[in-house]
């Protein structure tokens, strides 16, 4: 099979992190650029990868960056070269900082969230708005104000954040035809945002349903994921975090705002991995789901905001509703159950996952047709056709690192940029061929149709897209 090559790579191509992204990702660049075979390296505490390395000739460093030697590894790899590709993908490390480096020595750079260097996470002492996802973004954000354009940075270019912000836009073109909404094709953010507005969308839901599943039951003291524990721990021990709607009439009595940044987003001093939502996929219908905190909720509410700061003229709510494997959903059981993370970790990848798809998709609701779900249903099996040594769930994820690659070797110098600021047509093309279905479906599911709400104190009956309402009893 041929593959089409999207361009070269001058210079060192440096992997960070050899985890089940890093892993996945690594035959897409083999297969979609050129490059010097020489000039392929991976930086990886673990020695787990050094054979497998070995056998594809490709550098392997066995190190940790740390806060003390990030920039002396980055220069002993990047410096006396012109270009290369900085693709961050491991966890625990700095993002913002690498980022930096990297603009400063002309290097593309990619990751796939806002990584903090240990201590951010789990800090008992941090007062809950700081260890939100605004508070890990909005210093990307000023330093993209403050030293704008320059070489390439793409922040947060997985699956979400990342790809979902592309969906975004396509279901949003889709519902504008669906509904006869006569529209000028939208250029610039303002126009996006608008367009929102004008289609009567209230919110977003990234809605996703993970039924990937091996042939045995969870292992009891195991915590069991399709994709990172370690980041799933994270960001399921974070703070509820959500962007917040101007058509949003009440606010959970522990939730929090923010007085500095774009202020797009509200959090709930409740772990996301706690916090239930009403939800909808296709697969399931109605579903729950969990209101992990994630920064594309911040991001598409403040990209799709007309006016400003905390009372803007309109802006979507916008947050994770996140149906994890259901072996995860145990493993969060028993996690949060003996209040401490099971002392084994296991990702399930492609040599035992028997049955199952990840379905991931944004749900826009509140429109003419209620609510629209577009996204990839990609299942394990045709997963095993399209690309080696991952699961659905990671292909969705290495996929728009490859398609956030590409974009950024055409454009490069966009300076700092997110993906819903990223031409997502170009993304979509690049990544599609890796998606399986792409399928858009509208529904006529509201979250008053829960029946179990009825012990719930308050509902809006007088608008189903209410937060009180999705918000599960
Ligand atoms: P993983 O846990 O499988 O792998 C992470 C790797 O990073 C490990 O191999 C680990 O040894 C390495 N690492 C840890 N500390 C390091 C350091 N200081 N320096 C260099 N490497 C270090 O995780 P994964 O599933 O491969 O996920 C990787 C990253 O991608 C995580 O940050 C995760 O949150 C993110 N992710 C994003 C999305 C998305 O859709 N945006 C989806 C999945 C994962």
């Amino acid at each position: 099979m041929t593959h089409q090559v999207y361009g070269r790579i001058d210079g060192p191509i440096v992997i960070i992190g050899f985890g089940s992204i890093g892993r996945g990702t690594l035959p897409l660049i083999e297969r979609h650029f050129e490059y010097d075979a020489h000039m392929l390296h991976v930086v990886e505490p673990s020695d787990e990868p050094a054979n497998f390395l070995k056998q594809r000739g490709v550098h392997f460093h066995q190190k940790k960056l740390t806060r003390e030697n990030y920039k002396q590894i980055l220069n002993e790899l990047f410096e006396g070269t012109q270009g290369g590709f900085c693709v961050n993908l491991s966890v625990d490390t700095g993002s913002l900082d690498m980022m930096k480096h990297c603009r400063e020595l002309g290097v593309l750079y990619i990751d796939t969230v806002v990584e903090p260097w240990p201590g951010f996470y789990g800090n008992d002492d941090a007062h809950p708005s700081e260890q939100t996802n605004y508070a890990l973004r909005e210093p990307v954000r000023e330093e993209k104000r403050e030293n704008p354009g320059g070489t390439t940075a793409v922040s947060c270019c997985g699956a979400n954040p990342g790809m979902v912000s592309w969906f975004v836009k396509e279901a949003l073109l889709n519902i504008a035809k669906d509904t006869g909404h006569d529209f000028n094709p939208p250029k610039t953010r303002l126009d996006w945002a608008e367009l929102m507005r004008d289609l009567g969308v209230k919110g977003i839901h990234i809605a996703e349903r993970d039924t990937q599943a091996p042939s045995y039951p969870k292992p009891m003291g195991v915590f069991v994921n399709t994709w990172s524990v370690e980041g799933f721990l994270s960001e399921g021990f974070q703070p509820a975090e959500l962007g917040w709607g101007t058509h949003e009439k009440w606010i959970p009595e522990n939730a929090g705002t923010h007085e500095k940044g774009c202020q797009a987003g509200i959090y709930i001093n409740h772990p996301g991995a706690l916090t239930k939502v009403h939800s909808w996929c296709p697969t399931p219908g109605p579903q729950y789901g969990f209101l992990v905190t994630h920064n594309e909720a911040i991001s598409i509410s403040d990209y799709y905001t007309v006016g400003e700061g905390a009372s803007p003229e309109f802006r979507p709510t916008c947050h994770y509703a996140y149906h994890p494997s259901n072996m995860a959903v145990l493993s969060l059981h028993e996690c949060f159950g003996a209040s401490k993370p099971q002392a084994e970790h296991k990702i399930l990848d492609e040599t035992e996952i028997i049955e199952g798809i990840d379905e991931l998709g944004v749900l826009l609701f509140g429109h003419k047709k209620n609510a629209y779900w577009y996204g990839s249903r990609l299942s394990m099996k045709e997963t095993r056709t399209l690309a080696p040594y991952q699961n659905a769930t990671g292909l969705q994820v290495t996929s728009a690192v490859l398609a956030g690659m590409v974009w950024a070797l055409e454009n490069p110098e966009a300076g700092i940029v997110e993906t819903d600021e990223m031409d997502h047509v170009r993304c979509l093309e690049v990544q599609s061929q890796y998606l399986g279905p792409v399928e858009g479906h509208y529904t006529d599911w509201t979250p008053l149709t829960a029946r179990w709400d009825r012990f719930k104190e308050q509902t809006d009956e007088t608008d189903p897209w209410q937060f009180i309402n999705i918000l599960a009893s």
